[in-house]
Parts: C-alpha cells; sequence; structure tokens
C-alpha cells in the first residue's frame, strides 16, 4: 500500500462535430480537465467535464483541484472514504473535480493489481455494453437524418432530446420511429422542459410510440410534480437533474418519485459515490442507467466500467466522447452498437499525462 504523493492536472477545450442543443443549453466546445494522481511508482488518471447541472466551470474545477493537491498528500491510495472525507472537507459540491480524482485513484488502484476497474468492482462479463446515442434538438428533417446516420453507424439505441416545444417534439419522435422501425430501442430526454400536465400528455404520446422511458420531464426541484408525473405515466420515468448527491438519491426513492436513476459521475463524485447511489436506488426497486456530460473518452471508460461492475444498471448512455474532435484520450471499443472498454488494468486507457 502507498500513500498518495502528487496531483497534477491538465485542462483541455475539445471541439464538438456538432452544436448540441438541448432545452437547457446549447454548445460545439466542451472544457475537460484530465487528472493525474500518483502514489508511490504507479499513478492513475481522471478526468472532469464542467456543466450547469452541477455548478461547475473550467475556473471552478481547477481552483478546487489545486486546493485539493496538498490536501490529498499522505492519504492511503485504497482508502476511498477518506480520500472522500479529505475531498469534502476541501469545499462541499465540485463533484465533477472529486470525480475526477476519485476515477483516477480507481485507476491506480487497477493498475497497482493488475485488474481492470470493474473487474475489481465484481463485474462479470466481455467488458462490453450496448449505449444510446444522443440526438439534440434539431428540426423534424435533421432530426430524421441524424438518427438514421446513427443507426447505420450500428447504434441499436437512441435518446432524443426533447423540451422546448411539446408539438414539435410528438412530430419528431414519431418521425424517428417512423424512420428507424421499431428494432430500435428510444429513450426520450427533456432536460426539464415541460409542465405537469405537458408530461403526462407526452409520456402518454410516447407510450403509443415504443419508448422505453422518459428522463427529467420536469423542473429539477419539483419532486412533487416528478412523481404525479410517474403515477400517471404509462412509460417508465427517470430522474436525472433532481438527483446529483446520496441525499437526493434518497428523497427520490423515499417520495417514489421516479422508476430510473440516471446516475453520472460527474454529479455523484465519482465511481465511490455513485455505488451507493445504486445501492440505493436496487433497495428501492429502482434500476439505473449510466449517464454521461460532454465528456472525453477517459471519463467515458470511469462510467462503463462502473457500468460493467454492478448488476443494477439498465441503461448505458455513453457517448458524448463520439462527438469530440481530437480527443486526447484513447482506448475505447465500439462495434455493433457495443461500447468497450480495452481490457487492460485499470481504466485500460491512454492519455498525454502517462509520462
Ligand atoms: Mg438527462
Amino acid at each position: 500500500m502507498n500513500l498518495i504523493d502528487d496531483l497534477r492536472f491538465r485542462s483541455y477545450s475539445i471541439r464538438r462535430r456538432n452544436v448540441f442543443r438541448i432545452a437547457t443549453s446549447a454548445s460545439d466546445v466542451e472544457d475537460n480537465i484530465v487528472v493525474r494522481v500518483d502514489a508511490g511508482d504507479d499513478f492513475g488518471v481522471g478526468n472532469a467535464s464542467p456543466s450547469d447541472v452541477t455548478h461547475e466551470t473550467r475556473e471552478t474545477i481547477e481552483r478546487f483541484l489545486t486546493a485539493s493537491a496538498g490536501r490529498i498528500r499522505g492519504v492511503a491510495e485504497d482508502d476511498l472514504e477518506a480520500l472522500h472525507d479529505v475531498l469534502d472537507s476541501v469545499a462541499p459540491g465540485n463533484t465533477a473535480a472529486k470525480a475526477a480524482i476519485d476515477i483516477a485513484v480507481h485507476d491506480l488502484l487497477g493498475k497497482r493489481c493488475g485488474v481492470q476497474i470493474y473487474e475489481a468492482l465484481g463485474g462479470r462479463g466481455d467488458g462490453r455494453l450496448v449505449t444510446d446515442m444522443t440526438v439534440g434538438i434539431e428540426g423534424v428533417d435533421e432530426t430524421v437524418r441524424r438518427a438514421v446516420a446513427n443507426c447505420r453507424d450500428g447504434f441499436r439505441a437512441l435518446k432524443l432530446k426533447v423540451g422546448l416545444d411539446i408539438e414539435q417534439d410528438l412530430l419528431r419522435v414519431a418521425a424517428v420511429r417512423e424512420a428507424v422501425g421499431s428494432g430500435v430501442e428510444l429513450r426520450v430526454d427533456a432536460n426539464q422542459g415541460y409542465d405537469v400536465d405537458e408530461a403526462i400528455r407526452f409520456c402518454e404520446e410516447m407510450d403509443t410510440l415504443g419508448v422505453a422511458l422518459v428522463e427529467q420531464p420536469v423542473d429539477a426541484d419539483d419532486y412533487a410534480g416528478l412523481k404525479a408525473v410517474r403515477e400517471r405515466s404509462p412509460v417508465p420515468i427517470m430522474a436525472d437533474e433532481c438527483l446529483r448527491t446520496i441525499a437526493d438519491a434518497e428523497r427520490v426513492a423515499a417520495e417514489g418519485a421516479a422508476d430510473i436513476i440516471n446516475i453520472k459521475l460527474m454529479k455523484s463524485g465519482g465511481i465511490h459515490p455513485a455505488r451507493t447511489i445504486d445501492r440505493i436506488a436496487k433497495d428501492a426497486s429502482m434500476t439505473t442507467m449510466v449517464g454521461c456530460m460532454g465528456e472525453i473518452q477517459l471519463s467515458i471508460a470511469a462510467g462503463l466500467h462502473f457500468a460493467l461492475g454492478s448488476d443494477n444498471v439498465r441503461y448505458v448512455d455513453l457517448d458524448s466522447h463520439f462527438s469530440m474532435i481530437d480527443d486526447p484520450s484513447s482506448g475505447l471499443t465500439f462495434e455493433d452498437g457495443l461500447i468497450g472498454v480495452s481490457g487492460r488494468p485499470g481504466l485500460g486507457m491512454t492519455t498525454d499525462m502517462d509520462c
């Protein structure tokens, strides 16, 4: 066992191939901050992706990492509880920054033990899972064009963004279903775009189109509204923006506000707290999805290892890296709709922080 003795980071502005438009924002560039944690003669790498959801920016993440570097020095590399206690003592929140450090330490431990992270978490299987591909908010024709192109690229599941205009949304989802046929799983994410009555009407329509789930139809703060939609919706309801912390997961579970929870490492603060959220979900008979922010391959790999390591994760939405130009990390595979880890220990990824 070794003590953590160094933390360094490098920030990147990564271009997207297309502008990505959802109900709450639009962007064509994504900041990602790659972190390296050293302990003894091994190191691990992780990644932070800022977003409005966690109230983080590139600057806040850099500030948190700088403040944490000295504080985590001397923490035992295999004491994840102590690591998170120290990080929480630096500042509350800042979950994407914490996730980057948590992921790096998991990578380091995997390399140290010569095992892949998902194996260390108790997962089995061949290291591959079906991921959906997300289509942002566009006109009907462009939405259909992108959906069909994604299916041609091998994707078997699509996540359609909605929530700006319910009438347009209904047309778009119906047009995609018509174009891709019944064999492609459709998931829909409203990013808080509807009121409760709209959401219920929308979910009833989605049922007729064979949609698998509707994600965060109402405002993040409106737990009662989410529950009301869930009670009336024939389609399973997934909580995303309303659920960031372990305490949020306990609240969603206690109130019966959702059928499914969207776990993102950037919201939870990394793999270690994400496992707690997944367990809370399971105890409350909720399944989970592993989702992502605007992330490069490095932290997408961490999400995939986490998903592979849990028997309660039902859906995988790990797709942001497909849209990135000049990703500084590599190692993931994609074939026949399946996203896969590299097979090497730890995260199994390559970055330019390797020396
Ligand atoms: Mg979402």
